[in-house]
C-alpha cells in the first residue's frame, strides 16, 4: 500500500481546465465561478454532485448554483453547455454552516467542494481570490499565492476536489498552527467566530492524538495531513477526508473541561476516519458514483468501529482516566438500551443501507426504527473485542487486528480511487480475520450485523470487569412508554410500540393537559404530579388535546424493562 509509484504527486499533463472562484463579495455569500478550457474543451454536460462522501444523504447541492451561463437546464443537476463557449461562468449561494456543505460571509468562509464545482475530468487548476484583507487560507490542495489575495492549487481529479475542504478568513477570524509527528507535517487552521483555547494547546492535544493513531497503526495513508476547524454558536460535526478533515464545534466553549473532551474526541474521530473509510473501506465507498446513492451495509464498521476507537485514543494517549473511558463505553448502550424497539425492527445492515432516506432525518418514529450504526456499531466493536480477546486468551485484540486490516485492505491518500484495488466485502474481512488470528469469529460477528435483536453487551461488560448499574433515567418513558417534550406546554415525543402509551392510543404531538385531574407545568411538576398520581393506582387518566379536539385517555403504567434507563458502571 506504501508503493513508491502511487505515492508521487507529481502530474505531468496539463491542466485540462482552469477554474476561478471569486470570493471577494464575501458578504454577499455567493462564490462567482468561471470555468476555463485549458488543454481540453468544455464538457457539452456540466454534472453537479448530489452527495459528498462521508455524509450519506443527497442533499441537491444544485439548488444553490443559478445563471450558469451559457447553458440551458436539462436536470435537476445537469446543465448542456450551448455555442462551445471557451468558458462558462456561474454563482453559488454558500450560507450553511454544516461540514457538507460552503459558508461565506464577509470574514470568513468554510468551503465544501461538492456544492461548488460540476464533475471534472482532472487534471485541473483552481484560483481562489479572496477579499485583500483576508489573510488566512487552508486546505490539503496547498494553495500557494500568485498575487494579492490570489491563491492556485493543482487538482489530480473530482475525488481530489471533492476530498479537499478549504477554509479561509480575515484578520481576527481564525488562527493557524502547525507540529510535527512520525515525520509528518500536520496543519492546524480554524476560522469563525471564537476560539477559547489557544493553539498551543490545539498543537499539544492534537499532537498527542496524532501520535498515538500513528502508533496504533504503525503508519499513516498520507505524507501530510490538515486539521481544518469552524468554530460557531451551537456547531457540531465532523468530515473526514484522506489527509484532512473539516470539523464544527462551540469554539467559545472549549475552556468547559467537557466540551474540551468531547471536541479533543470529535478530532481523535475524524483523524482515525483516514484509515477507517478513506483508506480502509467498504467496496461501495470508493470509487464514488456522485449522481445518486452509494449504499453499503457496512457503516457500522466505518462509523460504528472508528466511535469505539475514538474514545480509546484518548485513553491510550493519557488524556482520559480509566473511569471516564468506561463511561464513555456504556454511554453507547444507555443510547440505544436494549428495551427501544428499534432493536426489533432493523439491524445494523439494514439501518446502514437505509441512512440514505433515515439517519440524517430523525423523527418521532426514530427510537422504534432505527438503531443507530454509531452507538450500536460501537458497541458492537467492543463485543468483537471481547470475543477475539477471550477466545485467544489476550493474544489477539481489535487494535492489533485493525492494524493488520489496514495493512491488508487500505489504499493511500494519494491513490486514484478508479484504479486503486476495490474495498472490502465482509466475507473477505472475516476470512481475513480468522486466517490471521485463529479465532473463530465470521458467523458470530455476521449474526450481529443482520440479526434485529440487542447486542450481548453483557458479556464483553463482564469480561472487561466492567460492573454495571441501571438507573431510570427518564421516568414517563420507563413507566408510560412515551418520551415527553418539555417548552410552553407537555407534549407527547414519542410513542414506544408495544407500550402502555401505545396501549392507551396516545400520539405524537399530543398535549398533555392534566394527569388525573391535576394540571401539569414544568417538567419536574409534571412528574411530581406524575408519580403522585401513580401511588394512588394502576390506571391513570389523562387529558389531552390533539388538534382542536380535547380527549380522555386511560392508560395503564408498568415497568417498561431496558426502556428510558441509564447505563452506569459501578465505581
Ligand atoms: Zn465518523
Amino acid at each position: 500500500m506504501n508503493s513508491k509509484k502511487s505515492m508521487s504527486r507529481k502530474n505531468p499533463k496539463k491542466p485540462l481546465y482552469n477554474v476561478t472562484i471569486d470570493l471577494t463579495d464575501a458578504h454577499s455569500h455567493r462564490a462567482q465561478v468561471r470555468i476555463e478550457q485549458g488543454a481540453e474543451k468544455l464538457p457539452g454536460i456540466l454534472e453537479f454532485p448530489v452527495w459528498t462522501p462521508g455524509s450519506y444523504m443527497v442533499r441537491e447541492y444544485s439548488r444553490h448554483v443559478t445563471c450558469l451561463e451559457p447553458a440551458t437546464k436539462v436536470a435537476k443537476n445537469r446543465w448542456r453547455v450551448e455555442g462551445q463557449p471557451k468558458s462558462v461562468s456561474y454563482e453559488v449561494y454558500c450560507f450553511e454552516r454544516t461540514v457538507r456543505t460552503s459558508y461565506l460571509d464577509e470574514n470568513y468562509a468554510s468551503l465544501v467542494g461538492a456544492t461548488l464545482l460540476p464533475l471534472l475530468a482532472g487534471p485541473f487548476t483552481v484560483e481562489i481570490k479572496l477579499p485583500a484583507h483576508w489573510k488566512i487560507l487552508s486546505s490539503a490542495l496547498k494553495f500557494r499565492a500568485i498575487g494579492r489575495g490570489r491563491y492556485l492549487a493543482h487538482v489530480r481529479d473530482r475525488d481530489h476536489w471533492i476530498d479537499c475542504p478549504i477554509v479561509a478568513s480575515a484578520p481576527g477570524f481564525g488562527g493557524v498552527g502547525k507540529f510535527r509527528v512520525g515525520g509528518i507535517n500536520h496543519h492546524i487552521a480554524w476560522v469563525g467566530l471564537e476560539c477559547a483555547r489557544s493553539m498551543k494547546e490545539m498543537e499539544e492535544a492534537f499532537e498527542k492524538i496524532a501520535s498515538t493513531t500513528l502508533k496504533f497503526f504503525g503508519g499513516a495513508p498520507f505524507k501530510e495531513y490538515w486539521f481544518l476547524l469552524h468554530f460557531g454558536h451551537k456547531l457540531y460535526g465532523g468530515l473526514e477526508h484522506r489527509d484532512s478533515q473539516l470539523s464544527q464545534f462551540d469554539g467559545s466553549l472549549l475552556n468547559e473541561a467537557k466540551s474540551w473532551d468531547g471536541f479533543l474526541r470529535l478530532i481523535a474521530h475524524e483523524y482515525f476516519h483516514s484509515w477507517n473509510v478513506k483508506s480502509i473501506r467498504p467496496k461501495a465507498l470508493g470509487p464514488f458514483d456522485y449522481h445518486e446513492e452509494n449504499y453499503t451495509e457496512d457503516l457500522w464498521f466505518a462509523e460504528g468501529i472508528t466511535d469505539y476507537f475514538d474514545d480509546m485514543i484518548p485513553l491510550m494517549a493519557g488524556m482520559i482516566s480509566m473511569d471516564a473511558y468506561k463511561k464513555a463505553r456504556l454511554r453507547d448502550i444507555t443510547h440505544l438500551p436494549d428495551g427501544v424497539p428499534a432493536h426489533r425492527r432493523r439491524s445494523l445492515a439494514e439501518t446502514s443501507f437505509d441512512a440514505w432516506i433515515r439517519h440524517y432525518r430523525n423523527d418521532e418514529d426514530s427510537l422504534n426504527t432505527d438503531v443507530t450504526y454509531y452507538s450500536k456499531g460501537a458497541l458492537l466493536g467492543w463485543c468483537w473485542d471481547a470475543h477475539l480477546q477471550k477466545s485467544s486468551r489476550k493474544r489477539w485484540n481489535l487494535a492489533k487486528l485493525m492494524r493488520a486490516i489496514w495493512k491488508e485492505f487500505g489504499i493511500d491518500a494519494y491513490e486514484d480511487l478508479a484504479s486503486a484495488k476495490p474495498g472490502f466485502t465482509r466475507s473477505e474481512l472475516f476470512a481475513f480475520a480468522e486466517k490471521l488470528t485463529g479465532v473463530k469469529q465470521a458467523k458470530l460477528v455476521e449474526s450481529w450485523i443482520t440479526d434485529r435483536k440487542p447486542l450481548p453487551w453483557r458479556e464483553a461488560a463482564k469480561f472487561f470487569g466492567i460492573k454495571t448499574t441501571e438507573n431510570v433515567s427518564d421516568f414517563a418513558l420507563h413507566h408510560l412508554g412515551c418520551q415527553l417534550a418539555f417548552g410552553n406546554s407537555v407534549t407527547v415525543k414519542t410513542v414506544m410500540s408495544h407500550s402502555s402509551a401505545e396501549s392507551a392510543e396516545l400520539a405524537p404531538q399530543d398535549e398533555l393537559l392534566a394527569i388525573n385531574g391535576t394540571r401539569v407545568g414544568e417538567s419536574e411538576k409534571t412528574l411530581n404530579t406524575l408519580r403522585k398520581a401513580m401511588a394512588k393506582g394502576r390506571d391513570l387518566e389523562l387529558l389531552l388535546t390533539r388538534g382542536d379536539k380535547i380527549l380522555k385517555k386511560k392508560i395503564r403504567w408498568k415497568k417498561h424493562p431496558g426502556l428510558g434507563v441509564e447505563i452506569g458502571a459501578e465505581a
